[in-house]
């Protein structure tokens, strides 16, 4: 689903991503850990292009995403992202936000993804809330209500970009609790958190960056296993 082969990365003379090499399979959850500003968040955004990659190849399904030809649009029709900071409009309720990108990018009729939208309100376990406005609603209902906006695309694939950093500790289990169906239910995620606790649990690989470089790509038996 996604390939990184020998994908090096500056911001000017900074070299943030070192020869990374990484295959992410259909339905396969990745969890990248690592110390704060080791190139996590910049290899996550090179997926779906908000990032451009200084040499190497990276692929998305069959997609070159560096390639001139690409269409960023039918790229990131594949891709759903999650950022730390919820990112909603402020000015749109909840089913507004969510049913914006349907609409606009995929040119699907209002009823349609409204239908669609409550659906995927209902899969993060808040339906009631469709015409709250996002200031309404607790920092883990925004992020549910982020994921949501995410799935309406119907991508193949979820990028999550230290979904639970920004909420207050009680908020974090209901977030993590929708993040864990979704593997469940067989979405391939790829996911950059302080969460050790649903690496271990959840995650198919654990890969470990410092430095812009992966130290380590491992199952989380043997990433967690004392040395
Ligand atoms: P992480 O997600 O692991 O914390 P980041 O990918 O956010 O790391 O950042 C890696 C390094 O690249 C950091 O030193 C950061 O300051 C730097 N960086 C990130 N974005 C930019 C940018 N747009 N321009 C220059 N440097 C950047
Ligand atoms: P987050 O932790 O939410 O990813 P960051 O503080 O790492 O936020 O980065 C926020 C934005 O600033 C990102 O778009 C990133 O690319 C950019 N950025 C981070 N570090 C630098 C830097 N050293 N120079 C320029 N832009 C940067």
């Amino acid at each position: 689903m996604i390939s990184f082969r020998h994908v090096n990365k500056y911001y000017g003379n900074f070299h943030v991503l070192k020869d990374i090499n990484l295959e992410v399979d259909e339905g396969e959850v990745v969890v990248i850990i690592g110390p704060s500003g080791s190139g996590k968040s910049t290899m996550l955004r090179c997926i779906n292009r908000l990032e451009e990659i200084t040499d190497g190849e990276l692929f998305v399904r069959n997609i070159k995403v560096n390639d001139k030809k690409t269409n960023i649009n039918e790229l990131r029709k594949n891709i759903g992202m999650v950022f730390q900071h919820f990112n909603l409009y402020p000015h749109r309720t909840v089913l507004q936000n969510i049913t914006l990108a349907p609409v606009k990018v995929l040119g699907m009729s209002k009823e349609e993804a409204e239908k669609k939208a409550m659906h995927y309100l209902e899969r993060v376990g808040i339906p009631d809330k469709a015409n709250a406005y996002p200031s309404q609603l607790s920092g883990g209902q925004q992020q549910r209500v982020a994921i949501a906006r995410g799935l309406a695309m119907e991508p193949s694939i979820m990028l999550f970009d230290e979904p639970t950093s920004a909420l207050d500790p009680e908020m974090i289990g209901e977030v993590l609790d929708v993040m864990k169906s979704l593997a469940k239910d067989g979405m391939t995620m790829v996911v950059v958190t302080h969460e050790m606790g649903f690496a271990r649990e959840v995650a198919d690989r654990v890969i470990f960056m410092d430095q812009g470089k992966i130290i380590e790509d491992n199952t989380p038996e043997a990433f967690f296993k004392n040395p």
